[in-house]
Parts: structure tokens; C-alpha cells; sequence
């Protein structure tokens, strides 16, 4: 019992309940699936303090170990956190039917007096509890609502559904869950170099690909001084941005001016950023080969303009050795657009700084290319010497969440 009071913390505490998504199916492999999600979980704690987090079944259960912790810091920053579903602040309570009561009037008393109507909702895993779920939900709610006299029970659509849980450890009671960010754990489905422009669309591409569990690694082709300092520090803040999702990530910044140099002055110009294109693929599997990724990404969208027609992509990719993942080929501007402002990278993809792809536009770009014309054309150059140059002119920039 000594011990028990020891821990007397726990009745006043509040920690988080986080629902694991869609890993749970993921049978055999489950396990390294959970250690990844805890491993990113911690990670992304650790600038809100000192907690302690654990699975369990399901569940992960997140516990602060002192009074300096940012719950609300730490509460945002996991409802970025992929490979989790839902999510709700919780107050611990003694395993009993009073203190399941007293912890719901003192922790929700807010929440129940702007209610009009609730339901109580309890699970047991720990099947010692004396008493089952129904019957633990009745005994709360036939208490809450003498407590609460304004209360009417609804069990179909209630206002507020306060959730009693009896666990190993301990009781919680939470209310209010929240969606999570779904998807699964970054680093689980492998690594992958993605193409950051300072546009809409990629931001957008790595978010969707870090939802399916790929850790990213970022590349950007400069070409100073046609495009600006202003414009690299856009996608440096645009990786910032897309970070607390992606986890700490490497923005790889390639000077590409010489080989857009050497283009204008060689390339005819219909078929000048398809060329430039090509050597974006080449250079960015080099930077693929290094740090082990299988795949590229970019931001592209079928037929958003003259690169992206389904002859020019094909152009484009057989350029490399290695799987292009598009995550937004099939969306319209405006769900590309829903989904930036969603995850807060809108505002600064809009701002005006010219990227390279809009430094030397054609005036009447090939939409329908062949690839043998676009060899034809590459056969004079040197891009091998050229690619290695700029692979090797590489400024790497660290970016933390
Ligand atoms: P975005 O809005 O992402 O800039 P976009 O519609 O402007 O895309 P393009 O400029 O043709 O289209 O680029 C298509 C994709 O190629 C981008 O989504 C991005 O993945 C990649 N890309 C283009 N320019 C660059 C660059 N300077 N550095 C890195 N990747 C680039
Ligand atoms: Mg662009």
C-alpha cells in the first residue's frame, strides 16, 4: 500500500491515450512497426519535457514524469505523428466506481455542464475488475446524471461520451478523442529522396508519402543567382514546415546553374525542361544511391502543364533506374490546394520567389516528346561529368521538427 501512495500522483494526472492506426493489422511485422511508432513518438516529444510512453494492446499510453512538461505542446505535436489514429487527453483514477465517478465530475465537470446529453462508455481489459463494462457504465452514468440533473442520456447521438477505461495500471477517463494523423509510421515502408520545389505541390507530395511510412530525404536544385537566396530559404521553410510530420529530415541543395547554363546554350527549346528534367532524375538517384533510398517523389500532376502530359513524364523518369512516386498525379489544384492549407505550408508556397523551373520556360514546350528525339539530343552532352559535378557541389542542410 506504501507503494500505492507513492504513486498518488496518478488521480491527479493527466497523460494522453493514442490509438494506434492502421499497424495494428499488420501481424507478423507488427512489432517493428510498434518500435518505430515509439521511437518517432519519442522523438517528437522529447522538445515538451520528460514522458513516458508505452503500448499496450492497441493503445499507446503517454504519461508526463514531472510538472515542467507542455502537455499542449506535446498534444499538437502528436497529432502529427503518423501511424496514430485518434487521440484524447486522459486523467488516470484508482480502479474503483467512486473514483471513476469523482475523477469524471473533476476532470470533465466542464464538459458535462455544457452538455445537454451523454452516454458513458467503458472497456475492461483487465478482466479482474468486479464488475463488467455494462454495469460500470450504468453505475457512473446513473451517478453523473443525479450530479448533473441537466443531463439526459442519449445512447444513439449524445453530445458528449465520456469513456471510462479499466487497464492494467490503472482507470482513465477521457472525453472528446480527436482524429489522429493516420498512415504509418515514417521510416517504416523504407527511405525515399523527394524533389522540393518552392510550389504547392510538392509539399503536398512529402507529406502523402510520409504518411505511408516513408522516411524523406529532400533535394532542391539552386540555380543562384537566376533564382534568389529568398527562394532557397522558401523551401528550407517549407521542409521546416512539413518536418513535424516528416520527422528531422536532410534538405540536399544542388547547384544547378551550370547545367542550366549549358542547356540554353545546347538544348532546342522545346525540349529544354524535359532535358532539365532528366537531369533532376539523375542527379537526385545519385543523391538516392547515397543514403540507401529506393524511390524519388515529386509533386507532379497529370497534365497541370506541358511537363506533366503522359509522354513528357515518361520522358522524364526513363531518365532514371529507380521508382517515381507521385502521390498527387490524380488530384485537381484545388485538392492539392485543400490539403496545403490542412497542413500549413499554403502560405508560404504562394509567396513570389521564382523557382528554376520558371527561370528559362520555353515559349512552345514539347507535350508530346519521344524519347529517341530526346536522346538524340542528350548525345552530344556530358551529362555523367556534369551530374557528378553538381552531386558533388552538394550543400546538405539539417532540419529538425
Ligand atoms: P510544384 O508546385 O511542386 O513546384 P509545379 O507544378 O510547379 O510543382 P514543376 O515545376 O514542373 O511543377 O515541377 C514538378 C515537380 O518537379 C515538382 O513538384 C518537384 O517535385 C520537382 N521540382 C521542380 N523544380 C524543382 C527544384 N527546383 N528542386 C527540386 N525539385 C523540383
Ligand atoms: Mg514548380
Amino acid at each position: 500500500m506504501a507503494n500505492q501512495q507513492e504513486k498518488a500522483p496518478l488521480a491527479a494526472q493527466e497523460m494522453f491515450l493514442l490509438k494506434m492506426g492502421e499497424l495494428v493489422l499488420k501481424g507478423l511485422n507488427r512489432k517493428s512497426f510498434e518500435s518505430r511508432l515509439m521511437g518517432n513518438l519519442q522523438r517528437r516529444l522529447h522538445p515538451y519535457g520528460k514522458f513516458r510512453a508505452y503500448a499496450r494492446q492497441s493503445t499507446v499510453y503517454v504519461e508526463p514524469m514531472d510538472e515542467f512538461c507542455d502537455m499542449d505542446g506535446a498534444w499538437e505535436g502528436m497529432k502529427k505523428v503518423f501511424g496514430i489514429s485518434g487521440l484524447s487527453r486522459a486523467r488516470a483514477c484508482e480502479k474503483d466506481k467512486d473514483a471513476f465517478f469523482a475523477a469524471a465530475c473533476s476532470y470533465l465537470g466542464g464538459a458535462l455542464r455544457a452538455a445537454r446529453t451523454f452516454k458513458v462508455e467503458s472497456k475492461r481489459s483487465d478482466k479482474s475488475f468486479p464488475m463488467t463494462s455494462i454495469q460500470l457504465s450504468q453505475y457512473v452514468g446513473g451517478r453523473l446524471a443525479e450530479a448533473y440533473p441537466h443531463l439526459k442520456v442519449d445512447v444513439h447521438h449524445p453530445e458528449l461520451t465520456v469513456y471510462l477505461e479499466v487497464r492494467d495500471f490503472a482507470g482513465y477517463v477521457h472525453a472528446n478523442p480527436e482524429p489522429g494523423a493516420g498512415g504509418l509510421p515514417v521510416g517504416s515502408g523504407g527511405r525515399a529522396v523527394a524533389l522540393l520545389s518552392g510550389g504547392l505541390d510538392s509539399p503536398v507530395a512529402c507529406y502523402l508519402m510520409a504518411k505511408r511510412g516513408l522516411a524523406l530525404e529532400m533535394i532542391h536544385f539552386f540555380s543562384y543567382p537566376y533564382t534568389s537566396e529568398e527562394a532557397k530559404e522558401k523551401v528550407l521553410e517549407l521542409a521546416r514546415l512539413v518536418a513535424p510530420y516528416c520527422g528531422r529530415l536532410t534538405v540536399n541543395v544542388v547547384p544547378f546553374t551550370k547545367i542550366q547554363e549549358d542547356l540554353r546554350r545546347s538544348c532546342p527549346e522545346p525540349y529544354f525542361t524535359l532535358a532539365m528534367r532528366r537531369y533532376m532524375m539523375r542527379i537526385s538517384e545519385l543523391v538516392a544511391r547515397r543514403v540507401g533510398a529506393g524511390a524519388l517523389v515529386t509533386g507532379e500532376s497529370l497534365g497541370q502543364v506541358a511537363s506533366q502530359t503522359m509522354d513528357a513524364l515518361a520522358v522524364t523518369e526513363a531518365a532514371c533506374h529507380i521508382p517515381v512516386f507521385r502521390p498527387v498525379i490524380g488530384m485537381d489544384k484545388e485538392e492539392i490546394v485543400r490539403i496545403a492549407r490542412r497542413i500549413g505550408t499554403y502560405d508560404t508556397s504562394i509567396l513570389p520567389y521564382e523557382d528554376c523551373c520558371t527561370v528559362f520556360t520555353p515559349r512552345h514546350p514539347k507535350t508530346h516528346p519521344k524519347l529517341e528525339e530526346m536522346e538524340e539530343i542528350e548525345r552530344g552532352y556530358d551529362y555523367e561529368i556534369l551530374c557528378r559535378e553538381a552531386f558533388e557541389g552538394i550543400e546538405r542542410i539539417q532540419i529538425r521538427p
